[in-house]
């Protein structure tokens, strides 16, 4: 990770971007430090490649709509090629009269780089998009498929080794082995060649993956920015526990503080989160748990120091790493658990569906959310 007290390389300050009567982007504040590998992570729609546009120069933020700072220099009215910077489009953008040697050679030509260097740069990203250059080097853009073309348009934007690349979904067309190498490469580059990367994916895992911050996007709204694991392990609102991952809600009230922890009253039984600032005994409270926190014991059974509720098993889903047990709560609430598959034709799970047990989890693994934004 880079250190704190460098200087960003870019910065949005209250940045904000409407078409018409839509806003895009709401506002929205982050800074990106020297070399880190940072997303933009959310569903379709939510405004992901407005604000990568917004950072490159095809959008301009709307008149009294913040700052686009790239070191420390405001840019609002700069052009695309003014901020030295490589953007990979999720339309690819090739140029469809050249081959495929010449898009990716372009960007070289272009940057006066020595004419007798580019031959061995070309055949370098082509072999770092996995495209045999015997192969596909001399065929037009027309010629190649999707994910092809894909990794034309990257290995076009890699060649150059830009300081700062963004990149707008750029394995969204390849299947999941390229997509997990290209994933490896695109990361190895970035610590390698210590180039900063925006990338924006709505694959979690990707990002999850890769990134060394992540800003989760909701409606045109950060609704978090963090490390994976601070995203993952700490959501902050039901959007993101639901958006990274997967999650169990619990509806309940503050009871009572108890040391550093709050007691919650739920239908199904008490049990204890940590406490957090701002809210009162007496309030509402949703509580997100993840299924592989939770644990599955026999009636009465289960560690003593953790939260203990009764339940039924009323589904169990094979999903291959691991199977989510569905237990309903007294009341009526239904909490996942997933459990570990062992092999389930030797060692099969000893629940089935009917069931009565216990589901436990330490209590600093629960969280107590914020509401989504309106
Ligand atoms: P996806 O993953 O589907 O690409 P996204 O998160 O990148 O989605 P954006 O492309 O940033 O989303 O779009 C955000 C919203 O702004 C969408 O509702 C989109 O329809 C709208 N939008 C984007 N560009 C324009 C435009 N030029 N005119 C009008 N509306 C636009």
């Amino acid at each position: 990770m880079p250190d704190s007290t460098s200087r960003p390389v870019i910065e949005f300050r209250g940045v904000s971007k409407t078409f018409g009567a839509f806003k895009a982007v709401r506002s929205i504040d982050f800074q990106i430090e020297e070399g880190e590998f940072f997303s933009l992570l959310g569903p379709s729609g939510c405004g992901k490649t407005t604000t990568l546009r917004l950072l490159a120069g095809f959008e301009t933020p709307d008149p009294d709509g913040g700052e686009v700072r790239i070191r420390g220099q405001v840019v609002n009215d700069k052009r695309p090629y003014e901020r030295d910077l490589s953007m990979v489009f999720q339309s690819y953008a090739l140029f469809p009269h050249l081959s495929v040697e010449r898009n990716i050679a372009f960007g070289l030509e272009q940057r006066k780089v020595a004419k007798a260097e580019i031959p061995d740069r070309v055949a370098k990203a082509m072999e770092m998009v996995r495209l045999p250059q015997d192969q596909f080097g001399g065929r037009a853009p027309s010629a190649l498929s999707g994910g092809q073309r894909q990794r034309v348009a990257l290995a076009r934007a890699l060649v150059v080794e830009p300081p700062l690349l963004l990149l707008d979904e750029p394995l969204g067309a390849l299947d999941l082995k390229l997509r997990k190498e290209m994933q490896l490469e695109l990361k190895e580059l970035n610590k390698r060649l210590g180039i900063t990367f925006v990338y924006v994916t709505h694959d979690q895992e990707e990002a999850l993956t890769m990134s060394d911050r992540i800003a989760v996007m909701d409606n045109a709204r950060i609704a978090q920015l963090g490390r994976p694991e601070e995203i993952y392990e700490h959501p902050r609102t039901p959007f993101v526990a639901r958006f990274i991952g997967e999650s169990n809600f619990l509806e309940g009230r503050i009871a009572a503080v108890e040391g550093e922890l709050f007691r919650i009253d739920t239908a199904a039984g008490p049990f204890q989160v940590p406490a957090v600032s701002g809210r009162a005994v007496g309030g509402a409270a949703t509580i997100a748990l993840r299924p592989e926190r939770v644990q599955l014991s026999p009636p009465g059974q289960g560690d003593p120091a953790f939260n203990r509720l009764p339940g039924t098993v009323v589904h169990i889903v094979y999903r291959g790493e691991n199977l989510h047990v569905r237990v309903q709560l007294p009341g009526g609430a239904i909490l996942t658990a997933a459990a570990r598959n062992e092999g389930q034709l030797r060692v099969p799970l000893r629940w089935t569906v009917g069931d009565e047990l216990t589901v436990s989890w330490n209590p600093l693994d629960g969280h107590v959310l914020e509401d989504d934004p309106a």
